[in-house]
């Protein structure tokens, strides 16, 4: 049984704490940045940012909102990115958690292709060329801890367990925030091991908050790539 995270963001308040605690586990160094005007900091996911806290004050019926989505890779059921790649050595799945891993043989992918396959904007490319992202903390997953962010969260918005559970607690969480904002949902729960609950238009949360279009279906240098597989890999041994 893979595993699975909820994002309830009706309850997140963005502390921090989960950015904070992934740059941490992963030893990650901080990033210089800039005062834009508002509260988001850094300004986007990086190659040492894996988990970004967004951001947005929007007027909704009249009335400011603080909208708040703690982005991160979704480890989504069948990755595109993995799909896209046809590579195990660079990007494969770990079967017992369902976490994707990325190593250091993605610095031989096209790391253009890669992030556009990602419908969520996800893969960034360090100055080696390596690509990173969140990992779903797979070492700890591994030694019966819960991923860092969501042990370290203070306000109960993020729960982890086995994707049955929590796809039941977020059917049970979404009834009941759906009395307060009717327009409340999970977003793409089928597709993804991390699942996002929002109030409101996921638009407003922000740009990738539900699956991009563009990455459905392959492209023909994919397909290409993926019937050549057994004969690229042959010439790398
Ligand atoms: S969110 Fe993007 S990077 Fe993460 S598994 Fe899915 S396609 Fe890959
Ligand atoms: S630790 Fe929890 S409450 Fe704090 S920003 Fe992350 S998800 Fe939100």
């Amino acid at each position: 049984m893979t595993m699975s995270i909820l994002i309830d963001t009706t309850v997140c308040t963005a502390c921090r704490a989960c950015q904070v605690a992934c740059k941490q586990w992963h030893n990650l160094p901080a990033e210089e940045t800039t005062n834009r005007g508002g509260f988001q900091n850094p300004e986007n996911l990086s190659f040492s940012t894996y988990k970004l806290v967004r951001m947005n004050e929007k007027q909704i019926d009249g009335k400011l909102q603080w909208l708040f989505f703690p982005d991160q890779c979704r480890q989504c059921v069948d990755p595109p990115c993995m799909e896209t790649a046809y590579d195990e050595e660079a990007i494969y799945q770990d079967s017992m958690t369902g976490a994707v891993i990325y190593t250091r043989q993605t610095k031989r992918l096209d790391a253009e292709e890669i992030n556009y396959s990602c419908p969520y904007d996800i893969p960034r490319k360090g100055p080696d060329s390596v690509l990173a992202k969140c990992d779903f903390c797979n070492d700890r997953i591994h030694n019966g801890l819960e991923p860092a962010c969501v042990k370290v969260c203070p306000t109960g918005a993020m729960r982890f367990g086995t994707r049955k559970k929590i796809l039941a607690d977020a059917a049970a969480r979404l009834e009941k925030v759906k009395k307060k904002y009717p327009e409340a949902a999970l977003l793409d729960p089928e597709a993804t091991n991390v699942i996002y609950l929002v109030a409101f238009d996921p638009a407003l949360y922000a740009k990738n908050a539900v699956a991009a279009t563009r990455q459905r279906g392959i492209s023909r240098l994919v397909a290409l790539r993926r019937m050549m597989a057994p004969v690229t890999r042959m010439m790398r041994i």
